[in-house]
């Protein structure tokens, strides 16, 4: 067995290999763009290799620095990951020159099965069911429209060379089909620098059904059952589960023994999938063969209890599988989520920034490789809390993976982990895949790859308003914040200021999630056990049983509410009842002061009373730190921070009455 090998890559993956070589005593090397000098994946490695600027295609794509750090650094072999140079067979090939092992398929198969087209005639010849179609050379337009008119419209049009859904096209009628094909091939061209496509029938509500396979140096080939990764958007998995809803003994069998002849014909060797698209009548025909380990492997780990970057590893070194067919045993249901930093609501579009709060939910640790316990809940990640999701990479955050005894314990356990899961930062998509979860379709495995555009009204529902509870636990840890503020200035504790009981204000937060959301004014009348917190007609008597940082547990009148409370500027995210509830808080007083601040002076709002006065002269205050409370007309008012910056002078002090305008501080931004 190697003593250390070089993660080729970045991210969670990294991680994940990283975890399985610490296992097995096996050093490990990364490699890091300076982008990721911070990132996880260098920080669980034993060394590391800065390998260039941030941009992919000058460190994590630059195949001679990669082997110049692993010969550097007496690596004996590169763990590719996925993506990156995972399916690139001059890497491999350049591995193998410089005496390095290659942990993946020989570059010969990498090679067969990278062209969709040339894969296809290999698998035709091993007798593995294709979609009808054309995946010939000859690439004349007449000719192929003529091959789409013959097989019947719908056609999808795909780039020979293509991958991660893209340079595909899907064509109605034969009149559309030129304009169609000449987009693809540009498409083609600029994405993947060869324009050749290939035609074939586009299947009506299809499922993606994929299998593992595994084959070792010594003949060996076996099938790892299969993977459902039909819930996709723009053609990219977004949940994956096994095994696949529905599936027989039968099929299994037939799309196992497909897989390993596939595998097989291309004389394949290491970890690798073959993707089958099958009709709902469960008719099943092969797409393409990923030759590197797949994202959604940990599903497959989960119900046969194994470890597959481990079985990588043994293979690599030259040592048999570890298990032949009869021995491999299906138990239990896996789904995994990927959790994205994306915005579905604006079409699954990217988001990038920092991860300034993450909780995720209480793992149930993962025995790697231990059959008899499964782990129930398993978090892949490669980002820790205060990290960033740069514009450079994919956008993954992390993959929640859990397993139960069948689908629906698996689906329940899902929906609890997610509820439990906690982002603030960044744009996310964890509300949209508990709708996912819970929508009558993926609930009941009514699965085909149009599921999400299929159920747009379910996924995507009109916003509710925003509930009591959310707002009660805003608005106590709005209350208690500015309680313990002032609680450690000196002057807050010499003056004896208290919220003094029937001491009433209105504060108001507005639903970020909406543009233009009106604020509905939510009053707060303090008493000494609590408060009594109204909203239009309805009125609950609040009491904090508990506070513990962010964490927070209410009663509301003879109910007990619990949530998360993190404030992040003006925006607190409220996570309570499994949902997060951004809430924008507008402190009209605060920006009344803002407007005048720019000339030095935070002013009163109304005429008033000081009721306290939380800084000094020369204090660093951050935005939105409360300065200055007034009261006027037995509501309170907070004077804030319109920036960071230092308080100059503090003019007035508690139990002083001010004029309407009257300059209450002289404060200097940063
Ligand atoms: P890529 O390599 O870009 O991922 P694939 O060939 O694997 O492309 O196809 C990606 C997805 O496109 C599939 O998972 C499936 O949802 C859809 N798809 C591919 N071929 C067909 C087809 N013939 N009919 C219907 N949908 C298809």
């Amino acid at each position: 067995m190697f003593t250390k090998i070089l993660i080729a890559n970045r991210g969670e993956i990294a991680c994940r290999v990283a975890a399985t070589a610490r296992k097995m005593g096996i050093k490990t090397v990364a490699v890091y763009s300076e982008a990721d000098a911070g990132a996880k994946h260098v920080a669980v490695c034993d060394e590391a290799v800065c390998i260039g600027p941030a941009a992919a295609k000058e460190s994590y794509l630059c195949a001679d620095k990669i082997i110049a750090a692993a010969l550097a650094t007496g690596a004996q072999a590169i763990h590719p990951g996925y993506g990156f140079l995972s399916e690139n067979s001059d890497f491999a090939d350049a591995c193998v020159t410089a005496g390095l092992v290659f942990i993946g398929p020989p570059a010969s198969s990498i090679r067969a099965m990278g062209s969709k087209s040339a894969a296809k005639s290999l698998m035709e010849k091993a007798d593995v069911p294709l979609v009808p179609g054309y995946h010939g050379d000859n690439q004349d337009a007449d000719f192929l429209q003529l091959e789409a008119d013959k097989m019947g419209y719908p056609v999808l049009l795909k780039a020979s060379a293509g991958g991660g859904g893209k340079g595909m096209r899907v064509i109605e009628k034969s009149a559309d089909f030129k304009a169609a094909l000449a987009s693809c091939k540009r498409e083609a061209i600029s994405s993947f620098g060869d324009d050749r496509v290939l035609a074939e029938k586009y299947l009506q509500r299809p499922r993606h059904i994929e299998i593992q396979v595994f084959a070792d140096t010594h003949g060996n080939c076996v099938y790892l059952f299969e993977r459902d990764c039909s819930v996709q958007r723009r053609h990219q998995k977004v949940l994956e589960e096994a095994p696949a809803p529905g599936m027989t003994l039968e099929r299994r069998a037939a799309m196992g023994n497909a897989a390993v002849a596939a595998a097989k014909a291309v004389g394949y060797v290491g970890a690798g999938t073959v993707e089958f698209i099958a009709n709902q009548d469960g008719s099943f025909y092969f797409m393409e063969m990923n030759t590197r380990l797949q994202v959604e492997h940990p599903v497959t780990e989960m119900i046969t209890g194994t470890d597959l970057v481990e079985w990588q590893l043994r293979v690599a070194a030259g040592e048999p599988l570890p298990m032949l067919q009869h021995q491999l045993k299906l138990h239990g249901h896996a789904i995994e989520a990927r959790i994205y930093a994306e915005n579905p609501e604006k079409g699954f579009l990217p988001s990038t920034g920092t991860l300034k709060h993450l909780r995720t939910p209480s793992a149930v640790t993962f025995e790697l490789g231990n059959a008899s316990i499964p782990a129930a809940v398993r978090i892949d990640s490669g980002v820790r809390a205060g990290d960033t999701i740069s514009p450079f990479y994919d956008p993954m955050i992390a993959k929640l993976i859990v397993w139960g005894e069948d689908r629906n314990e698996a689906l329940a356990r899902m929906a609890q982990a997610l509820s439990e899961y906690q982002i603030v930062g960044l744009a996310n998509n964890i509300a949209f895949l508990q709708r996912l979860i819970a929508s009558q379709s993926f609930s009941s495995a009514d699965l085909d790859t149009g599921l999400i555009e299929r159920n747009g009204d379910a996924l995507f529902p009109a916003a509710a308003p925003v509930s009591i509870d959310v707002l009660a636990l805003a608005a106590v840890a709005l209350v208690t914040s500015e309680k313990s503020a002032a609680a450690n200035d000196p002057f807050g504790n010499t003056s004896g200021w208290r919220m003094n009981s029937g001491l009433q204000r209105t504060l108001h937060f507005a639903d970020a999630a909406l543009e233009d959301a009106e604020a509905q004014p939510l009053t707060v009348e303090y008493q000494s056990d609590g408060w009594q917190i109204g909203l239009g007609s309805a009125s609950v008597k609040t009491t904090l049983s508990l506070h513990d940082n962010s964490d927070f547990r209410l009663t509301l009148d003879q109910r007990a509410v619990r949530g998360s409370v993190v404030r992040d500027g003006d925006v607190f995210h409220v996570f309570a009842g499994g949902g997060r509830t951004a809430l924008n808080y507008n402190d009209p007083l605060a920006h009344a002061g803002a407007a005048e601040a720019d000339g030095g002076r935070l002013t009163a709002p109304m005429p008033g009373k000081v009721v306290a006065v939380l800084v000094e002269k020369g204090q660093h205050v951050k935005k939105g730190e409360p300065l200055v409370i007034m009261e006027a007309m037995k509501m309170e008012h907070t004077i804030a921070a319109p920036g960071d910056g230092m308080v100059e002078e503090v003019l007035y002090a508690i139990g002083d009455q001010v004029a309407d305008g009257a300059p209450l501080l002289a404060f200097k931004l940063a």
